[in-house]
């Protein structure tokens, strides 16, 4: 192979992005020198906080660039080294670029290991989708046996692995999610004890109280807008509400109105936090060790959503705004 594919940020997109906001090109394969490795891209993830980058404006990360590759979570195989810490052959996940092929110095990347986990895991329940779940609710939802949860998004990545956990930490945990099929399987695969679809509902306020009949302890806010403006009438004392994500409002162009909260906040003595995963970097370790524990031993139910195809990681990750995706999605190249 002399050329690899490489996909290009090509326009900041207004709304919900479009195949046309990228731009594929092709490039040749790097040498690589002393200290370097080859990565073959194996699986690409795409998510929701991509498209903040993808807009020119300050955030926690630097917006990506216009016509230079856009990068996320990647899981690849390392297939020539003049690194002496990786050998061909080996799996790395890490941040890379949206190329089929690239080079890397393996700083910051991480060796994972096929025999402990299928490697798609490493970028859900054992990667930064995992990781989320577990500091958003160690440090900030802090849950308590027989609490309630309602997870908004809990269908998806995230989402499905904080009911999970918010299970084995003994709450009664309720989901929303974006169709009936997606309802029935947080109750059949992710232990949700009840949900609702929130399509389907005329009010969302009345879904709430009907699957949160003793008020709502933890909220944990995947998605924001209207759903979320109801959950501030359900809040019980003490209630703690992580702002997690807002994808419902993420393609917005202008900023959103709602519910004031603060009327409920002081009521309730509740506390609302947001949130970067990358908060808690450096105790990544002990989340990964927990994590994996309770995936060794069954607790944690891993699924995805895979693509196949390079040419396909724009749909995909355009494909996230209408929820087409169950667990996480992943493109394998
Ligand atoms: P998901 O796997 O949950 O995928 C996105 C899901 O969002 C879709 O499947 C869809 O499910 C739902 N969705 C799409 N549009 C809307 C809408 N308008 N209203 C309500 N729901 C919608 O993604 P992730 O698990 O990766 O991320 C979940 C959230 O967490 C995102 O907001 C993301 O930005 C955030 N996040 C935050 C992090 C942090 O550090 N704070 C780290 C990682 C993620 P449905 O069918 O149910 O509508």
């Amino acid at each position: 192979m002399n050329t690899t594919k490489v996909i290009l940020l090509k326009n900041r997109p207004s709304g919900k992005p479009s195949s046309s906001d990228f731009e594929f090109t092709e490039e040749q394969v790097p040498e690589i020198n002393d200290g370097e490795i080859l990565l073959e891209t194996t699986y690409v993830s795409v998510d929701p906080y991509l498209r903040g980058r993808m807009q020119d404006a300050k955030s926690y990360v630097p917006p990506f660039e216009l016509n230079k590759p856009i990068h996320s979570g990647v899981v690849a195989k390392v297939i020539a080294t003049k690194n002496d810490n990786f050998k061909e052959g080996d799996y790395v996940s890490g941040m890379l670029d949206w190329k089929e092929v690239q080079k890397s110095t393996g700083e910051e990347l991480h060796k994972v290991s096929k025999d402990n986990a299928p490697l798609p895991a490493y970028l859900g329940t054992l990667g930064m989708t995992g990781l989320t779940a577990y500091f958003g609710l160690k440090e900030i939802g802090k849950p308590k046996e027989g609490e309630t949860i309602l997870v908004s998004g809990a269908a998806g990545a995230v989402g499905s692995i904080v009911g999970q956990i918010a299970k084995i930490k003994g709450c009664r945990v309720v989901g929303v999610a974006g169709s009936d099929e997606k309802i029935e399987k947080l109750k059949k695969d992710f232990g949700y004890d009840d949900g609702f679809n929130y399509n389907t509902e005329d009010d969302l306020n009345a879904a709430i109280q009907r699957t949160c009949p003793d008020g709502v302890d933890i909220y944990w806010d995947n998605v924001g807008g209207e759903l979320s403006d109801a959950v501030f009438f359900n809040i019980n004392q003490k209630a703690r509400i992580i702002n997690c994500g807002a994808i419902a409002v993420y393609n917005d162009n202008k900023v959103p109105t709602g519910v004031s909260p603060q009327v409920f906040l002081i009521k309730n003595s509740a506390l609302m936090q947001g949130f970067i995963v990358s908060n808690y970097m450096d105790s990544f370790p002990e989340g990964v060790q927990q994590l994996s524990k309770w995936y060794g031993e069954g607790k944690l139910h891993h699924e995805d959503t895979i693509v196949e195809g390079f040419e396909n990681i724009p749909q995909a990750f355009i494909d996230l705004f209408d929820g087409k995706n169950t667990g996480k999605m992943l493109v394998k190249i």
